[in-house]
């Protein structure tokens, strides 16, 4: 396991924090991808204090030169990469489709969607070099089509947050056709429903820990070879798309 190498992206605070933690306490090599570099080498601190291999690593998802940056700076480090959790993301809109402007729903795309293409796409020359290469796209609940369009669900009932909930729906399509692509390559891509966790998104209202909600993402980084791919996935097992 020591010789293994991962990057949680938003990993200084919340779920990607605690799914660092859980991947660096299994001997993983963990980069802790942070935008705001003080964040980040707080979080890199506070985690090496436990006895846990991290290192920090600058990245702002919505930021092209920041993450061609990092990549060259993984490449330099380590040479390759063999867990990608793709975890940072935005919420900005607790109020229904009328409500919201363009604005928001571009500047949620930009990270909860774009965000992640552009990472995926940089670091993939080095998850190539990987034996097992894992990618993990830390979704919601909120994105499945099917319980959104399912009258009788409360999500259908509650029918808020459209920019979140369709930034995660367009994100789950990213994992389906990576998945699909980097299949002969040994490549498994899942997205992961952490649960309503209790972090800073939604001030803490969640019903579910940390440690709780990191507890699928950091299953599915460490799915064994003959592990699915192409799904997305919560603690109860596959969930609808
Ligand atoms: P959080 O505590 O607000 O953490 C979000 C993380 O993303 C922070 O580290 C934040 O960094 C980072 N981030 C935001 N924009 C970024 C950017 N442009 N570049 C790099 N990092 C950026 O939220 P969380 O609840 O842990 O959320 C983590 C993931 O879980 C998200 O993808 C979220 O959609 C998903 N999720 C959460 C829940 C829940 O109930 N909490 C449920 C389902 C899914 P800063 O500190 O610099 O802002």
């Amino acid at each position: 396991m020591a010789d293994t190498i991962a990057l949680v992206t938003g990993a200084n605070k919340g779920i990607g924090r605690e799914i660092s933690r859980q991947l660096a306490a299994k001997g993983i090599f963990v980069l802790i991808g942070a935008r705001d570099r003080e964040r980040g080498e707080k979080a890199v601190a506070d985690l090496r204090a436990q006895g846990l291999p991290v290192e920090f690593i600058q990245i702002d998802v919505t930021s092209q030169p920041s993450v061609d940056h990092a990549a060259a700076e993984m490449e330099r480090r380590h040479g390759r990469l063999d867990i990608l959790v793709n975890n940072a993301g935005i919420a900005l809109d607790w109020f229904p489709a009328s409500e919201l402007t363009v604005e928001v729903l571009q500047k949620t795309f930009e990270t909860n969607v774009f965000g992640v293409f552009r990472v995926t796409k940089a670091l993939l020359p080095l998850l190539r070099k990987s034996k097992h290469g894992r990618i993990v796209n830390v979704s919601s609940g909120l994105g499945s089509l099917t319980r959104n369009a399912d009258p009788n669900s409360p999500l259908a009932v509650r029918n808020m947050s459209l920019a979140y909930c369709s930034s995660k729906a367009a994100l789950n399509m990213i994992t389906i056709h990576f998945a699909n692509e980097l299949k002969s390559n040994g490549i498994k891509v899942n997205s992961a429903n952490p649960g309503f966790t209790a972090t800073d998104m939604n001030q803490h209202r969640g019903v579910r820990t940390v440690e709780q909600g990191a507890a699928t993402p950091v299953r599915l980084a460490l799915l064994p070879d003959d592990g699915p791919t192409a799904g997305v996935f919560s603690d109860d097992g596959p969930e609808p798309w």
